[in-house]
C-alpha cells in the first residue's frame, strides 16, 4: 500500500521479460482486481506494462498506462527477442520456495498467448530455425566481454517445460553447411519486438485504453492518481523510483546490423548469438557466461564487442566474410 493505494509490483524479470510477460500479467491482474476494483493504473509501457494493461483491459477494467517512455523507446525495444523464460530470472539462493511453480505457471500461460500471435501480419511472433553449433576441437573459444566479478547461482528449471513446443534435433553433417563438430537445429520462438510492441500498443488503444506521458519521481506521487490500484511495471526504473537496489542489470548489451531479410535462420556458435529479426540482425557475444553484463548499466554502444562477435561468426563462412558489414 502507498497511502490508500494498492500497488502491485510487476518488475524484475531478468533476461526473460518478453518471454514471461503474459503469464506475469495474469498474476498481476489477479492481484490488482481483487475486491471488485474496476479502474487500474499501469506504470510503464514496456513488455510488462503493455501486456499487463491489455490483460486488465480485457478483464473488464478501465485501464490507463502512465509512462515516461513508450514504444519504441522503452528498454524492452532493445531485447534480443527470443523465447528465453529461464534467462537470469532468479538466483537459486534468493528465490522463495514457491517460485519454481509460479515461474512454470507464468511460462506456460505466456507461451500459450505468444502462440496466438504466430502468423499475424508483420510476424510479431514466429518460429525461426536456429543452428546451435559446437566448434571442432581446437576451434573452441569463449567470445565476449569478460564476466563481472562474483558468482550468482542463477536458477535453471530443468525439464519443467519439456512438453512445450518444438525440441532441437541433431543434424547429420550432410544436413548443414557449417565447418563444425556437430550441429543441432531448433525452431526457436522469436519476437519481432518492434512489430509486437506496436501491435500491443495499437490493440490497447483501439480497445479503449489510454496512455498518458508522465514521469514519477517518488512513490508518493502515485497517490495523486485517480485509480485505486496501481500496477508497477517500471522495470529497471523501479530501482530509482522505489529505491529497490535488488534490481540489477543482468543481460549486457546487444549489437545491431541492418536488417537482412535474406537471412532466414539464427545461429549460436562459440558464445555468439545471431537472431535475424525484421527490425535488424541482433548480435550478442556472451561466451563468458551468465555474469556477462551483470551489474553494468552503462548503455554506451560497444562496437568492438559486436565486431569481435561478427569475426567469430565469419569463421563459419570461410571465403565469404564481409568486412564492410554495417554495425
Ligand atoms: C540485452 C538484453 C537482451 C534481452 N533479451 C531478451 C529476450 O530475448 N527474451 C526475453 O524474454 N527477454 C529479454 N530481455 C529481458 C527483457 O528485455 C526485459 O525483461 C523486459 O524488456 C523488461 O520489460 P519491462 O516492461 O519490465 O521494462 P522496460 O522495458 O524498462 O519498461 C519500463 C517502463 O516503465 C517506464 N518507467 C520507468 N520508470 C518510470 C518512472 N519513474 N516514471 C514513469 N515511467 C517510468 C519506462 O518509461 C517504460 O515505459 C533482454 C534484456 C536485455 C538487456
Amino acid at each position: 500500500m502507498i497511502g490508500a493505494k494498492r500497488v502491485v509490483h510487476n518488475y524484475g524479470h531478468g533476461g526473460a521479460g518478453w518471454s514471461l510477460s503474459w503469464g506475469s500479467a495474469t498474476l498481476a491482474r489477479d492481484l490488482a482486481l481483487g475486491g471488485g476494483v474496476q479502474n487500474v493504473a499501469v506504470i510503464g509501457c514496456g513488455a510488462l506494462g503493455l501486456t499487463a494493461a491489455l490483460t486488465l483491459l480485457r478483464s473488464g477494467a478501465r485501464t490507463t498506462i502512465y509512462a515516461a517512455e513508450r514504444t519504441p523507446f522503452t528498454p524492452s525495444a532493445r531485447a534480443t527477442g527470443i523465447w528465453s523464460p529461464e534467462s537470469r530470472i532468479a538466483a537459486t539462493d534468493a528465490m522463495p520456495p514457491d517460485f519454481p511453480e509460479r515461474w512454470e505457471a507464468m511460462a506456460r500461460r505466456a507461451w500459450a498467448v505468444h502462440r496466438t500471435f504466430v502468423g499475424l501480419d508483420g510476424d510479431p511472433v514466429r518460429f525461426v530455425n536456429q543452428y546451435n553449433l559446437r566448434a571442432a576441437e581446437g576451434q573452441r573459444a569463449r567470445v565476449g566481454p569478460p564476466p563481472s566479478p562474483g558468482h550468482v547461482p542463477f536458477e535453471h528449471f530443468e525439464g519443467r517445460l519439456d512438453d512445450l513446443g518444438p525440441h532441437s534435433r541433431r543434424l547429420s553433417p550432410e544436413e548443414h553447411p557449417f565447418p563444425v563438430e556437430s550441429a543441432r537445429l531448433l525452431p526457436q520462438m522469436t519476437f519481432n519486438v518492434a512489430e509486437y510492441a506496436r501491435e500491443l500498443t495499437e490493440a490497447f488503444l483501439l480497445e479503449g485504453g489510454h496512455i498518458v506521458s508522465r514521469t514519477f519521481h517518488r512513490p508518493s506521487e502515485l497517490a495523486d492518481l485517480p485509480e485505486p490500484v496501481v500496477v508497477n511495471c517500471t522495470g529497471y526504473g523501479a530501482r530509482a523510483l522505489f529505491g529497490d537496489h535488488s534490481i540489477v542489470p543482468v543481460r549486457g548489451q546487444i549489437g545491431w546490423l541492418a536488417p537482412q531479410p535474406e537471412v532466414t535462420y539464427g545461429l549460436y556458435y562459440n558464445g555468439v548469438t545471431m537472431v535475424p529479426r525484421a527490425d535488424g540482425m541482433v548480435i550478442q557475444a556472451v561466451g563468458a557466461g551468465e555474469m556477462v553484463g551483470y551489474g553494468i548499466d552503462d548503455e554506451t554502444p560497444n562496437r568492438a564487442e559486436t565486431e569481435e562477435a561478427l569475426a567469430m561468426l565469419a569463421t563459419l563462412f570461410p571465403g565469404q566474410a564481409r568486412p564492410d558489414a554495417t554495425v
